[in-house]
């Protein structure tokens, strides 16, 4: 069967906390993954799951930038975390573990340089294999860095891969503060992007205060994105970008992932309470977030897709029309009625993310 979707990359989904904690085995599809989940009620989003590996090649989403994730928590705290950075460095590398287990089966491949992404995009160009027998790319990210217990850990993980750091997460981090809080990046945050410029990585400003955004942008030299982000225009929280923001990304050539978590698309979303049918939380909201920073940009160049689906939540905090991933296709048709045009869509869909991949790892 010959694949006649658009290409699609998405830069933001936590694969391997979803199999290591969630003990979600991603090489089922989202279907099985629910019923195997079904009367389970330790997690709000239990059997509501959205991602998995059929349903990226379902939705011909054969690159993704995956995380590893593991927050360090203070006696008291009252995020989920874990209670030493060494402890968080162990999740960290049982994620890493499940990615490469993953790799040995052919059912995902690792992307750290620009001959590997210019392989990979050809294999998924070529229409005499089908998707089934692809594998999906990964980039390595770290979404919080607290689980790097000292920078020579930076090293340790740049070598299994990793090419992408966002020092914040939620809360206090040994590294900076990030949502929710106040402040700039600590001490060691500010070695640590000595330390990723230095190994030419790229710098995820996500999760940054607005204090931590101005103090990265200033200090990092290398390449900067935003890979789950939406606009404070539209949704007025920290946790969005605004318009200053927005025109820092543009002038440093970022690319800013449109997120799909319900949370990010409408204001007061009550986590665990409203439900996405009721609030009319749909899909298409984020093209409002896509227009606003192109009207910003005066062109399509700057955003794209980094959906964060099952990054912690399910159906229950996801548009109400979309059930797997595999439908954020379905927004090619809206986006041409909004006056995007073909290249724009696959711009958005995924050359901007491709562009900005083989820039950052020009030799
Ligand atoms: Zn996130």
């Amino acid at each position: 069967m010959k694949n006649k979707k658009r290409f699609m990359i998405d830069a933001h989904l936590d694969l391997a906390m979803n199999a290591i904690e969630w003990n979600r085995d991603l090489r089922q599809s989202v279907y099985s993954i629910r019923d195997r989940e079904n009367g389970m009620n330790d997690k709000l989003d239990r059997g509501k799951g959205t991602v998995s590996l059929p349903q990226l090649r379902e939705g011909n989403i054969g690159l993704v930038v995956a995380t590893q994730i593991a927050r360090y928590v203070e006696p008291q705290t009252p995020l989920p975390g874990w209670n030493s950075p060494e402890i968080a460095w162990g999740i960290s590398q049982g994620q890493l573990a499940w990615y490469k287990a993953m790799e040995e089966q052919g059912e995902m491949v690792q992307i750290t340089n620009g001959k590997e992404l210019d392989k990979h995009i050809a294999l998924w160009f070529d229409e005499e294999q089908d998707n089934s027998s692809k594998p999906v790319g990964y980039v390595l990210s770290l979404e919080g860095a607290d689980s790097l217990i000292n920078l020579s850990y930076l090293e340790k993980a740049y070598a299994n891969g990793l090419r992408v750091c966002g020092p914040a997460h939620y809360g206090p981090g040994r590294y900076a503060p990030g949502t929710g809080e106040k402040g700039g990046l600590t001490a060691m945050g500010k070695d640590l992007l000595k330390e990723m410029d230095s190994l030419g990585m790229i710098l995820d400003i996500t999760h940054l205060t607005d204090q931590g955004f101005n103090e990265g942008t200033d200090m990092y030299q290398g390449p900067i994105w935003a890979s789950h982000h939406n606009c404070r225009k539209h949704v007025q929280h920290q946790r969005q970008l605004n318009d200053d923001q927005i025109k820092v990304l543009i002038e440093r050539g970022a690319v800013i992932g449109g997120a799909f978590d319900t949370w990010m698309l409408v204001n007061n979303w009550v986590r665990g309470v409203d439900d996405p049918k009721q609030r009319n939380v749909y899909m298409e909201l984020i093209i409002d977030h896509f227009d606003h920073i192109c009207q910003l940009a005066g062109n399509t160049d700057h955003i794209a897709i980094g959906s964060d689906l099952d990054g912690a939540f399910g159906k229950e905090q996801s548009p109400f029309n979309l059930d797997t991933i595999s439908d954020l296709q379905s927004l090619e048709n809206p986006l041409k009625q909004r006056g995007y045009t073909d290249e724009d869509i696959d711009k958005i869909f995924y050359k901007n993310w491709l562009e900005f991949l083989s820039k950052a790892w020009k030799e």
